[in-house]
């Protein structure tokens, strides 16, 4: 993973000239930005930790597994939000974790967990560092230092119950590596992000993530089984029952947890036979709200597609913009549906067929299966373009929320106005990423040019997104969790008692508050 920007080097691309012009043409957006510094060159602070401390958790963790070297802090002073990747532009000092600890056994990170309490240092469980809600940001919170707590050892597949169909897998296992060690074995887990490539098994669990199949599988949240969480206070061993009526669920407070109360070491999640047959539809519709009320339809009547995301008009005219494989005239003028069928040949057709009469009936015309392919084979590859916007002199971040169906026109509306106004001339996209029979989540792109100062000017349109989305009574986040980023709107989400209930628990694991300080819980 680069330290600057998304992903893998290799796939990192320009922006084509003709791109390039509309841009300057559409949005106004000139000039590049200019490189930002190497990784030679960006000065961290100092690391704040004593001979002693290192000493320290040298003696619990090995040395090999401890550093404070500028090239192991640096990769982990934050995630891959645009805030993120446009700090580690700068050429002024930046701040980065005091040093890395890479423990490989959860007596080890218990002892960490005391250690830090102790000598009054802050902890931040770090996975696959794809947060794009400041969940990683080093912040000592009134501690001595920080220290970033990388969960990369734990890596194994430790059960495969077929019977069952439930695997143990190891937090620190990244996506790929968790599906090829199913796939081994026949099974899949069915969780596909966009973040997929880098994210892991502890970091789905400990920001409820949600996945582009999650129609079919569920989000993340609702494949666990089971958790074993590390807290300062004991170890925790949640969930031995597929369902079970022995008082509030404990699971739930660790689901999201965003590493403010345990670390989590390993996931008990559901997994299936990985699917003999998938069958791909795309769809035009006329324009936004004749999608929406179609993707309701479908998922009201519980026809089971595996991937339903509809595009509004925008996003459509420039993905086939960006990818010239959206066939059709159609498809230019309206909206575009992707559809995606997992599973055995019958139950496929048979889920296939009833979809497809659904958004027939709902006003939708048949695009065939490449588009909805083209989307499948480039679904990982939107953020490479982030990176290339964001050097061009654009100004390019996403949001997402959700509400009920009945006050998703309104939300979609009050969202695009909040970032029309706070980035005046932008562009703004929008897809319904996830579906639900009650509702749905509402995702946006927006694309501006860059003013002088582009962290304030994101930061102006977040508060102004935010605030739009608490009046509109819609969730803060659906899916990219809350970290630093979203805390400000925490309150208002779930009342003065449901924060000081946060609290309660926190003292009760966390009783010194060194884990993960300064996200999530106000
Ligand atoms: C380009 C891009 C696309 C994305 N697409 C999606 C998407 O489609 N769906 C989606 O849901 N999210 C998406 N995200 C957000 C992000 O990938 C998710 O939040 C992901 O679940 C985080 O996993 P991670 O392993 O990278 O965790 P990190 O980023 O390392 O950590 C995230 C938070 O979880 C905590 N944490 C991590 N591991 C543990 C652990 N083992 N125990 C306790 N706490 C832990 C960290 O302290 C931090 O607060 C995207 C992000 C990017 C950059």
């Amino acid at each position: 993973m680069k330290w600057d920007a998304w992903g893998d080097p290799a796939l990192a691309r320009e922006l084509p000239a003709d791109i390039k012009a509309l841009l300057a043409a559409a949005l106004g957006v000139t000039g590049d930005a200019g490189p930002g510094p190497t990784a030679a060159e960006v000065v961290l602070r100092p690391s704040l930790l004593t001979e002693a401390d290192l000493k320290a958790l040298a003696a619990v963790v090995g040395e090999a597994h401890l550093s404070d070297a500028d090239a192991d802090r640096l990769p982990r002073a934050g995630g891959k939000s645009t805030p993120d990747l446009l700090r580690r532009r700068s050429r002024a000092p930046q701040d980065a974790p005091d040093a890395v600890v890479l423990p490989g056994s959860e007596d080890e990170i218990a002892a960490v967990l005391a250690l830090c309490a102790e000598r009054r240092i802050a902890v931040v469980p770090f996975g696959g560092g794809t947060s794009v809600v400041g969940g990683l940001d080093p912040e000592r919170g009134g501690f001595t230092a920080v220290v970033s707590l990388d969960l990369r050892r734990f890596d194994r597949l430790l059960d495969l119950d077929a019977i069952s169909g439930e695997a143990v897998l190891g937090a620190g296992l990244t996506g790929p590596a968790a599906e090829a060690l199913l796939a081994e074995r026949g099974f899949e887990l069915g969780h596909y992000p966009q973040s997929f490539r880098f994210a892991t098994i502890g970091g789905f669990a400990a920001t409820r993530s949600s996945g582009q199949d999650s129609a079919g599988y569920g989000r993340f949240d609702e494949m666990v089984r089971g958790l074993r969480v590390v807290t300062p206070a004991g170890v925790l061993d949640l969930g031995r029952a597929p369902a079970s009526a022995a008082g509030p669920d404990l699971r739930e407070l660790f689901l999201g947890s965003e590493g403010t109360l345990g670390v989590i070491t390993a996931v008990r999640v559901r997994v299936h036979p990985v699917p003999a047959v998938k069958a791909y539809e795309a769809w035009n519709f006329p324009d936004f709200t004749t999608g929406a009320d179609a993707l309701r339809a479908v998922e009201q009547r519980g026809t089971g597609p595996t991937v339903i995301r509809l595009s509004d008009e925008a996003e459509t005219a420039v993905n086939l913009a960006m990818t010239e494989q959206i066939g059709g005239e159609a498809a230019v003028s309206g909206c575009l549906a992707v559809t995606v069928f997992e599973g055995d040949a019958e139950q496929v057709t048979a889920r296939h067929r009833l979809t497809r009469a659904v958004l027939l009936a709902a006003g939708g015309t048949s695009l065939g299966e490449a588009p909805a392919r083209a989307w499948e084979h480039g679904r990982f590859n939107a953020p490479y373009l982030r990176d290339s916007l964001l050097g061009a002199g654009a100004l390019c971040e996403t949001l997402e929320t959700a509400t009920d169906w009945r006050r998703l026109p309104a939300l979609r509306a009050a969202v695009t106005s909040a970032l029309t106004t706070a980035l005046p001339g932008s562009l703004v996209l929008c897809h319904i990423s996830h579906v639900y029979p009650t509702g749905a989540s509402l995702y946006f792109t927006v694309v501006a040019a860059q003013g002088p100062d582009p962290l304030a000017q994101w930061a102006a349109a977040k508060r102004a997104t935010g605030d739009a989305i608490a009046a509109a009574g819609a969730t803060i986040t659906h899916h990219h969790a809350v970290g630093a980023d979203h805390r400000p709107w925490m309150a208002d989400e779930i009342g003065e008692l449901g924060v000081r209930i946060l609290h309660a628990v926190k003292a009760a694991v966390d009783p010194v508050g060194i884990l993960n300080p300064g996200k999530l819980i106000p």
